[in-house]
């Protein structure tokens, strides 16, 4: 079910028209839909039933503060990457005690308003991560509760840019490793060890790969409980995909049951966390754009725009593909086959090729699939000033970030001294 739907030839946000959108907010702009963000969660939370269950949010895939509050309502707990992340998760009212902080290179500071806020694990990706968690917690004073992040080594067939668990990765402990950080860990006097944790890409589009990560993690929960090491969660990171361009993936029950399926053949009957982004955000939210030119030359057709990759950088960065459709389906101008660019003096500042559309100068695009991984990579190249973002709410807008100004975008910038 789609939260962005035409009526009559044009283009809504649940109640709300597109166009008036961005008549009121201007283009380029962010839309996102309410229900959309909260029947996906509630689809997964459901797929569950009463198998105990935490879903930690993926912070990094949509982190306005209004997106993790309409979460944090329903229950949500919050998987960050940084100390920003988690002060985002505080403003918005989530509750720390749902909280796991993934990421590579946790810094001390970081670690210490971490520890200091209580979150439920830390998700550690290193031996010398560990080291560092037991010295940080030690001078606190308090005990950490952990998770490594292992890393099974299976290939998630999707893009390499968005694989993380495979040996080669720079994510996670290797299995070989895993045992003994484990038994080093349950050594130390300021961590408890309380769960383990994989996640092994993004855009997963079939349950086998999740299956498989599955396996091995429990087969090292079986070997760390005949240690005497006993797991407490498995947190099984996120990665379910979502149609972008006619993918089919698993449906949030087909994704949920084949965990549970696979924990109860093992007779491991352990609470499960899991860490959706995409999901839940992904076909959330679209980015409203127009088109300021049109421009033919001998072999292609141009549909220059007024957002970039700077706004939108997903085409850019992994080739990722957007559904670009008119906000109004209705128009004189002919078919054609256009590159979708923007303004950036980059020649990767495309949002779409060879796309066939019926567009003139001043008409409304609508960049589909754009509430993951878009807003949050947005930046200010070329000194363009980032987008604003709106939520519908039924047949209401609210706007939940202002479009830049300049002021804020040369605020802490000075000049020399005379
Ligand atoms: C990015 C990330 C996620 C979310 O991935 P999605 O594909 O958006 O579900 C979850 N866990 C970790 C550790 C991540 O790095």
């Amino acid at each position: 079910m789609s939260f962005f739907e035409y009526r009559h030839g044009e283009l809504f946000a649940e109640q709300v028209s597109l166009s008036s959108i961005a008549e009121q907010y201007g283009t380029p702009c962010f839309v996102y839909s309410r229900r959309a963000f909260e029947t996906k969660w509630q689809a997964l939370d459901e797929a569950f039933g009463d198998h105990p269950h935490t879903i930690c949010y993926a912070v990094k895939a949509n982190s306005n503060i209004a997106v993790l509050n309409l979460l944090a309502r329903l229950g949500s707990g919050f998987d960050i990457v940084s100390e920003g992340e988690l002060r985002r998760v505080l403003k918005a009212g989530g509750d720390p005690s749902k909280v796991v902080f993934s990421g590579v290179a946790k810094s001390k500071s970081e670690l210490a308003f971490a520890l200091s806020n209580k979150v439920r694990s830390i998700n550690i990706e290193s031996v010398a991560e560990l080291e560092r968690v037991q010295e940080v917690a030690q001078t606190l004073g308090v005990t950490a509760s952990i998770a490594f992040r292992v890393n099974p080594d299976v290939d998630p067939e999707t893009h390499p840019y968005i694989s993380t668990g495979m040996d080669k990765a720079k994510f996670g402990v290797t299995m070989e490793a895993a045992f003994d950080a484990y038994v080093r860990a349950a050594q130390m006097p300021n961590i408890e060890v309380h769960g383990i944790a994989c996640h092994i890409g993004s855009q997963i589009t079939k349950t086998s790969p999740f299956s498989d990560a599955l396996e091995i993690v429990l087969n090292m929960v079986k070997r760390l409980a005949a240690e005497g090491i006993e797991i407490k969660q498995l947190d099984l990171g996120g990665g379910l995909g979502i149609d972008y361009q006619g993918e089919t993936p698993p449906s949030a029950n087909e994704y949920v049951q084949s965990m549970i399926n696979g924990i109860k053949a093992h007779g491991v009957d352990l609470p499960i966390a899991i860490e959706p982004g995409r999901y839940i955000s992904g076909n959330s939210g679209v980015m409203l754009t127009k088109v300021e030119f049109t421009k033919h030359n001998a072999s292609k057709n141009f549909a220059i725009v007024d957002a970039g990759m700077n706004d939108l950088l997903r085409p850019a960065l992994y080739q990722a593909f957007h559904k670009i459709v008119p906000i109004n389906e209705k128009t004189t101008a002919d078919t054609a086959t256009y590159d979708v660019v923007g303004p950036v003096c980059e020649s990767a500042c495309v949002l779409g090729y060879d796309r066939d559309l019926a567009v003139e100068a001043g008409d409304l695009l609508a960049v589909m699939s754009a509430g993951a991984y878009s807003f949050v990579m947005a930046n200010n190249y070329n000194s363009r000033r980032r987008p604003a973002e709106v939520m519908v709410d039924g047949d209401s807008t609210h706007l939940i970030r202002q479009r830049e100004n300049f002021e804020q975008l040369v605020a802490g910038e000075t000049l020399l001294p005379e």
